[in-house]
């Protein structure tokens, strides 16, 4: 069973790094938009929101998946090592990284040790200020070259309902990652209806200008590609006959989240 809370890491001797146990969904041997150039990937298992969009709603139960060590995941993703070249690395995505920050500060020491640039996908929820969260959460922050991180809405009642919690821990985060000056490419989920509003998306782009480190903003159009695991999984799907932004849409977004070109205006 994953932990809910993170705890606090006491050692961090290589050695009892290598031997630290993940619970793994799933890994991909050639990941290119997941970071910086090829990487490899590991999905963790576990996760607490319930976006409704979610196209793995497969990673979302705690206390299933496979338990992997350090070494073993390592290891195995140092065989693609020559497909890398002098930008690729490791990504940990999930599920939610973040339910496991013992496990992946290990993995990302390790990694650091034999040289491998670290990349953290995360969407930021279990993310605490509080001891002894915030002492595991700086450690794994400072063996953390790149976090891709998910803001879904900006507004806290909107973001309620569209993944089952309010975002003061994402944006708590996202600013922390600022002070910290950790390198930051925010993805943005585009779904029309529900936050692809001009309101909306001024708001994001001004929370995202008082931040000193983010180095890319992605905007991902929604899509209906996982609906299939929803049905196979039993659970209700909610977003029904909502369609995938148009090309004027996305259009929009990316002149107020990423050239700002309505913000200014
Ligand atoms: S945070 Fe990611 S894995 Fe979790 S429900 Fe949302 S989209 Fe799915």
């Amino acid at each position: 069973m994953l932990s809910q809370e993170p705890a606090i890491n006491s050692c961090n001797h290589p050695e009892d790094n290598l031997k630290k146990v993940g619970i793994i969904h799933s890994t991909e041997s050639f990941g290119a938009v997941d970071g910086p150039g090829i990487r490899f990937l590991i999905f963790l298992q576990g996760c607490r929101m319930r976006c409704r969009y979610c196209h793995n709603p497969d990673t979302w139960a705690l206390g299933e998946g496979q338990q992997k060590t350090v070494k073993e995941l390592l290891d195995k993703a140092e065989r693609y090592r020559t497909y890398w070249g002098s930008k690729g690395g490791i990504t940990v995505s999930g599920g939610e990284a973040l339910l496991q920050p013992e496990f992946v500060t290990a993995l990302f020491e390790e990694s650091h040790r034999r040289g491998i640039h670290t990349a953290l996908d995360t969407a930021g929820e279990p993310f605490s200020k509080q001891e002894p969260a915030f002492s595991t959460f700086q450690r794994l922050i400072d063996s953390t070259d790149l976090v891709l991180l998910d803001i879904k809405h900006i507004d806290p009642a909107a973001h309620k309902s569209l993944t089952g919690h309010d975002n003061q821990k994402i944006l708590d985060f996202a600013r922390y990652l600022s002070e910290k000056k950790v390198p930051v490419w925010i993805r943005y989920v585009l779904v029309p209806g529900i936050n692809d509003d001009r309101e909306t998306l001024i708001k994001t782009r001004t929370f995202l200008d008082s931040l000193t480190n983010i180095e890319q903003v992605d905007i991902l159009p929604y899509h209906t590609l996982g609906v299939y695991k929803w049905e196979e999984l039993g659970y209700t799907y909610t977003l029904q006959g909502v369609n995938p932004p148009d090309e004027e849409t996305m259009q929009k977004a990316r002149n107020i989240l990423i050239k700002n070109e309505e913000a200014a205006g």
